[in-house]
């Protein structure tokens, strides 16, 4: 098993990818702490881990909240005595609203969730990794996050300062035992659709302009393997970097 005794928090694990990365941690060994705003739904993949024998506890928590991260972190130390790998997964879309239509409010609650929640989880879990120097943090970034039209404006560039957040910590972390990277995923069947509330038709137009050359969409367990092997020891070189997994969208 590659990470066992390990213990891991993963921030939007109620469903799709992070909860297929939850699934694939505790099968490899690893006590999960199953995060997310939905605590019914984490409630559930908690009850799927045990059902076959792993270790999971449920702890419900807005990433865009810092008494939430405080808790979260805090709550899993108490319950499981520290910390190893944080997957900050949790993120929305922003109804493929383009740049001259953006409100404040939208662009603000998509970088609350999306840029400022893995801010505050890796701010609040970095002292604790610092002590033992050692810790993986993984990133769920987006092909967004590397180009320009996948989504709408504040989505894009939420997903880019992710991007950049996971080389500068990274970086700046390496000579104390600490990996950051991210996996910038394509199009994957997810249930993120849910939070498309209002589409915007100009900027989902342009936004879908490059869906035509996707050779196909991806499952949740596509990107729990790339997020296993970041947050492994096989992954032990590799760091400040972000992985692609789409298929080969972006190649072309
Ligand atoms: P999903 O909607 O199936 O799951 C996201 C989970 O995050 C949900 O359970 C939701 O309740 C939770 N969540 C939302 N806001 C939260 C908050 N503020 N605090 C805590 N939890 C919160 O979506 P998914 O597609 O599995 O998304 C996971 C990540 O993958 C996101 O960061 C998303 O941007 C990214 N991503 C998705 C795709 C895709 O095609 N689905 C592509 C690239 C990147």
């Amino acid at each position: 098993m590659k990470l066992n005794g390990k213990i891991a928090v993963v921030t939007g694990a109620a469903s799709g990818m992070g909860k297929a990365i939850a699934e694939l941690f505790a099968a490899e060994g690893a006590k999960v702490v199953v995060s997310d705003l939905n605590l019914e739904q984490a409630g559930k993949v908690v009850e799927g881990i045990e059902s076959r024998g792993g270790v999971a506890i449920a702890i419900t928590a807005n990433v865009a909240v810092e008494e939430d991260v405080q808790r979260l972190i805090d709550s899993t130390v108490s319950r499981f005595g520290t910390v190893d790998i944080l997957v900050n997964n949790a993120g929305i879309m922003d109804n493929f609203v383009p740049a001259g239509d953006m409100t404040d409010a939208l662009w603000d609650k998509v970088f609350a969730v999306n840029t400022t929640g893995p801010m505050r989880t890796i701010r609040k879990t970095l002292p604790i990794f610092m002590e033992k120097k050692a810790g993986v943090i993984v990133n769920i970034a987006s092909a967004g996050g590397l180009f320009g039209s996948r989504a709408g404006a504040a989505y894009t560039a939420s997903k880019h300062a992710v991007v950049g957040l996971t080389k500068n910590v990274g970086f700046q972390y390496a000579t104390l035992g600490i990996r950051c990277n991210a996996i910038a995923p394509g199009a994957v069947e997810t249930n993120i659709g849910s939070t498309l509330t209002a589409v915007n038709p100009f900027g989902m137009e342009r936004a879908q302009v490059g869906m035509g050359i996707n050779p196909g969409l991806g499952k949740p367990e596509d990107i729990a393997k790339v997020a296993l092997f970041l947050a492994s020891d096989e992954s032990s070189f590799i760091n400040g970097t972000t992985i692609t997994a789409d298929a080969g969208w972006t190649a072309y």
